[in-house]
């Protein structure tokens, strides 16, 4: 079998973007018929709880939680590589992450408004900004999120210098270890998105990412790899700008499936896992 891809995006910004990505985005998917995995903050889904709800309801996506307020459950602490600027920065960018209280807080709001909007809680959850590691080294944070319903996660999506990217050879795990055997860490690997590809890599534009992006994809097949890949709802508001920011994903999706690459939504990725451990 030759590869995994898991599309996750994050529908985040509670603006006209979010609202775009819900258009163009579901249609472009809906063309290729590809499975995804839309990871949306609360606060998105309280501006535009009708447009959010259809799409549950027709199934175009795996709707998920990407927390209410974008809030980061740990501390990420980039060191910037040399000769790069990330964040606007050339040694060090510091993004602070919440107290426990406050994340318990922020994840009970998003549960109640998965209700309120989708009539369900959501059961996969990406952690803002992502983290190296996970939350393999934090089990008061495994505690906290599983006790929101929480049983796959994005939290592992840095290196160990807390940049891009994040290595392939880093694979799913479950966190049992840490004694959460039923939690299970599906990554985001590589770039997050264009934009950190451009910036650890000191570049002016995006030109040479879908090259950058099938080479990801030969190496996924041949080594029968599951790739976590993510994107953003920034800058879709309109069908031009969504083509302009997106002009990679729907190329990488027909080229991966000419090599085999099978895409699965993340629930879906979880419910075999679970099955197969089983
Ligand atoms: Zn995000």
């Amino acid at each position: 079998m030759p590869g995994t891809i898991l599309i996750g995006v994050d529908v985040e910004s509670a603006s006209e973007a979010s609202a775009g990505y819900a258009r163009y985005g579901a249609e472009m998917l809906a063309q290729e018929a590809t499975p995804a995995t839309w990871y949306v903050t609360g606060s998105t889904l309280e501006r535009y709880p009708s447009l959010f709800a259809e799409l549950d309801r027709a199934g175009t996506v795996d709707i998920q939680s990407h927390t209410y307020s974008h809030l980061l459950l740990k501390t990420v602490c980039i060191e910037v590589p040399p000769g790069r600027t990330v964040h606007g920065k050339t040694d060090w960018y510091i993004q602070p992450g919440g107290t426990n209280e406050e994340i318990d807080t922020d994840l009970d709001r998003c549960q109640k408004l998965f209700e309120d909007v989708l009539g369900r809680r959501a059961f996969g959850l990406t952690c803002p900004w992502n983290y190296y590691r996970g939350l393999m080294d934090r089990l008061d944070l495994l505690e906290i999120v599983r006790s929101h319903g929480f049983r796959f996660l994005r939290a592992f999506g840095r290196n160990e210098k807390d940049g891009q990217p994040t290595p392939l050879e880093w694979q799913p795990f479950f966190y049992a270890p840490q004694g959460f055997g039923d939690m299970l860490e599906i990554f985001i690997h590589d770039y997050q998105d264009a934009f950190y590809f451009i910036q650890f890599n000191a570049l002016t534009d995006a030109r040479t990412y879908p090259d950058h992006l099938r080479k990801v994809a030969d190496r996924v097949a041949s080594d029968n790899l599951v790739w976590s890949l993510a994107t953003h709802d920034h800058g879709c508001a309109d069908r031009e700008s969504f083509e302009q920011k997106q002009f990679w994903l729907r190329e990488l999706i027909r080229y991966a499936k000419s090599l085999g690459i099978r895409f699965m939504t993340g629930s879906e990725y979880y419910r075999e896992r679970i099955e197969d451990s089983g």
